[in-house]
């Protein structure tokens, strides 16, 4: 479903505020949700 050059949140779809880390593409509200529960700090 998610093709290369896909640019929308892997969790919920949306294109606002994507974040492109790690391989991963997450809009900035569900990379914080992901980046908690691995144990990240909010970066910038
Ligand atoms: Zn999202």
């Amino acid at each position: 479903m998610f093709g290369r050059g896909a640019n929308v949140c892997r969790i919920c779809g949306r294109k606002q505020g994507l974040v492109r880390k790690y391989d991963i593409y997450f809009c900035r509200q569900c990379f914080r949700e992901w980046a908690g529960k691995m144990g990240f700090k909010k970066m910038n």
